[in-house]
């Protein structure tokens, strides 16, 4: 059995209390050294066999898997955040069905939510935003057309750049191209929940100078839209005293 499993975005405490578990009985750990907190790794068995696949190809990846699942034993694949977000967790599910080797997904807090916390920010607020759009800049990896950073700027509400730190020149252009008006505020989170976690406002039109002078050039998210300011919303109906909801009906 194959468990991949998201171990959160920093912090070794924002495992699932599952994730943890299984963490714990696991005979063999598959880890994305490049993101994922060794301290996790401080819970597994002391023979458990550990790879870093930061330094392996899916094709090396799905061979540790496929000797352990011969070998009856229990594998985590410890992903970085939740799995689903920009996991490259398919192409593995895709072998593993090939093989017919049975596995499960136990998510995790995704660097978007960590990133929140640590601005203590709310993206959804009523009146600002009601949405969030999780995208990246095309890098080596492209990005479809249809995707574009810029066709998504046209609807100015909360937008959250993965794997961009790196192209921030280009990313504020595209943001001011497609319409976010140039002094719509952004935040820059680095190392979200880590215990070298930094965060730094800015505007659309200054991401990439305040980057470069933070020296923040990878493991960052950045955050704009109007939301950033977490102010001029509306207070939301679901605690209001005249909404009434199934939970809490109004007072007669
Ligand atoms: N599955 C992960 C994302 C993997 S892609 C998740 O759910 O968070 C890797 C990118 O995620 C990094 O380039 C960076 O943009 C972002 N990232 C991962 N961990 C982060 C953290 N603690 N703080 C800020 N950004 C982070």
């Amino acid at each position: 059995m194959i468990h991949f499993v998201g171990a959160g975005c920093g912090a070794a405490d924002l495992i699932t209390l599952r994730g943890k578990k299984m963490l714990e009985e696991a005979d063999v750990i598959i880890y994305a050294g490049s993101l994922v907190n060794p301290e996790l790794l401080s819970w597994k068995k002391e023979c458990c066999e550990v790879y870093n696949s930061a330094k392996m190809t899916l094709e090396e990846v799905f061979a540790v898997m496929k000797q352990a699942e011969a070998d009856g034993k229990t594998t985590v694949r410890l992903h970085t955040g939740d799995p689903s977000v920009y996991g490259a967790i398919r192409e593995q599910m895709d072998l593993l069905n090939e093989a017919g080797i049975d596995y499960d997904v136990v998510p995790g807090v995704s660097s978007f939510c960590g990133a929140a916390a640590a601005l203590k920010m709310e993206y959804t607020l009523p009146d600002i935003a009601q949405s969030v759009v999780i995208t990246r800049m095309a890098g080596r990896t492209p990005v479809p057309e249809r995707e574009s950073v810029r066709s998504f700027a046209a609807h100015r509400t909360t937008m959250v750049l993965f794997l961009s730190a790196g192209l921030l020149d280009k990313a504020s252009e595209e943001l001011i191209a497609g319409g976010y008006d140039p002094k719509t505020p952004a935040a820059i989170v680095y190392k979200a929940s880590w215990p070298d976690e930094r965060t730094y406002i800015c505007t659309v039109d200054t991401l990439y100078e305040c980057a470069k002078k933070n020296e923040v050039s990878k493991t960052a998210l950045i955050i704009v839209g109007d939301a950033v300011a977490q102010t001029g919303y509306r207070r939301s109906d679901l605690y209001n005293p005249a909404f009434e909801t199934g939970f809490r009906p109004t007072k007669e």
